[in-house]
């Protein structure tokens, strides 16, 4: 099993959350990505989401997308459970996919549970500075996971199963900050870590690589 954070994305142009120069460092999370603040000001969510999604939009895949995608036809890698909203994985053309923190690809109804496209919400964000729902007229929310709300239904159960049965779980790019997702390599017999710069649990992993993401995997993939 792979678990992937936005280290796998930052070689594809998108910036992460917690460096630096990650996007957290420029906002208030709590302002912009969390439950309290959408059902304060839904639009404010909208306006800091659309120019996110704007920016996924023009990513593409990189060589750790793809050689994750690799792996998993060639029979080492069962699934991939991501931590990141961008869907460069599926894109990349990973098929087995656990999306914990929710993606762009959709947006939700609180109200009525209906769920559209990313696409059609998108649209609306053309005329409107949030969608609402086509069904019972409330503000959509966008797809992604936020702060205070649980991750969807399913997601942490199945991906703690592969976990606990995978003969290794490979950490890619992530910091291992943000529970409960980050606890699942404490799950694993065996866990290995690919990341620049230090994770909370680099002293318990089998493996640890100090680099990048693409130039590591392409070589994993290079080397079986
Ligand atoms: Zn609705």
């Amino acid at each position: 099993m792979v678990l992937t954070g936005a280290g796998v994305s930052t070689e594809s142009g998108v910036p992460d959350y917690r460096s630096a120069s990650g996007i957290w460092a420029e906002v208030d999370p709590f302002e912009v990505a969390s439950i309290q603040a959408f059902r304060h000001d839904p639009e404010r969510v909208w306006s800091f989401y659309r120019a996110r999604i704007h920016v996924l939009h023009e990513a593409e895949p990189n060589a750790a997308h793809h050689a994750l995608a690799e792996l998993e036809r060639l029979g080492f890698v069962s699934a991939v459970v991501t931590q990141n909203i961008d869907t460069l994985h599926s894109r990349a053309g990973s098929r087995d996919v656990i999306e914990v923190h929710g993606s762009i690809r959709s947006a939700q109804c609180l109200r009525c549970l209906w769920t559209e496209s990313g696409e059609a919400a998108l649209a609306q964000l053309e005329v409107r500075s949030a969608p609402l729902c086509p069904h019972c007229d409330d503000i959509l929310k966008p797809g992604v996971v936020l702060f205070g709300e649980l991750l969807p239904p399913g997601a942490l159960e199945r991906a703690t199963d592969l976990a606990r049965t995978a003969g290794l779980v490979l950490v890619v790019g992530s910091s291992l900050e943000v529970w409960p997702v980050a606890g699942l390599p404490l799950e694993a017999r065996d866990f290995a870590i690919v990341n620049h710069g230090p994770t909370a649990l680099d002293d318990r992993a089998l493996l640890k690589i100090d680099a990048a993401a693409g130039e590591t995997l392409a070589a994993v993939v290079e080397a079986l």
